[in-house]
């Protein structure tokens, strides 16, 4: 296990960091953890541009998740998920997802925002990420590898 914390001082840091993980990707599902507010959806924005997406990445709270087609000559993902599951009440929403086929192919790059909602459904490979409030513009982000 591998496990590394973060200091950010304001958001371009947070999405730094996001760019930087997805240019280096070690997995290809991220769970992410924290409150709202936490930098979550900011850290989504740099990976979705470290992976080439040129979108404008949006909370994507109402609708749960959002494909984005990766166009870029790595033919090895083809697709970026970003699901938010705040709003997951049960089971049966998450089933009609499809989650854990998009999640079961690699060339897939999926992140998930509340992923504890779906802890028995995440693969054992994986990188966990914590975000914590530390004041109005610091949030402590904690990396795990397992
Ligand atoms: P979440 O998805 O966890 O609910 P968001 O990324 O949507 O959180 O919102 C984070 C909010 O905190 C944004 O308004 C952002 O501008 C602000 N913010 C302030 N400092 C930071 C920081 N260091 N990292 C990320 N966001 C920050
Ligand atoms: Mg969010």
């Amino acid at each position: 296990m591998m496990s590394k914390t973060i200091i950010t001082n304001n958001l371009e840091e947070t999405q730094k960091l996001g760019e930087h993980l997805a240019r280096n990707l070690s997995s290809n599902v991220i769970a992410l953890y924290g409150d709202l507010g936490t930098g979550k959806t900011t850290f989504v924005q740099g990976v979705a541009k470290g992976l080439g997406i040129k979108n404008k990445i949006i909370s994507p709270t109402f609708i749960i998740m959002r494909a984005y087609e990766i166009k870029s000559n790595n033919q090895k993902i083809k697709c970026f998920y970003h699901l938010d599951l705040y709003r997951i009440e049960n089971k049966k929403d998450l089933e009609e997802l499809g989650i854990e086929e998009i999640m079961n192919d690699p060339q897939n790059v999926v992140v998930v925002e509340w992923a504890e909602k779906i802890k028995e459904t995440l693969p054992k490979e994986r990188i966990d990420i914590y975000f914590e409030y530390i004041d109005e513009k610091k949030r402590k982000i904690t990396l795990i590898k397992n």
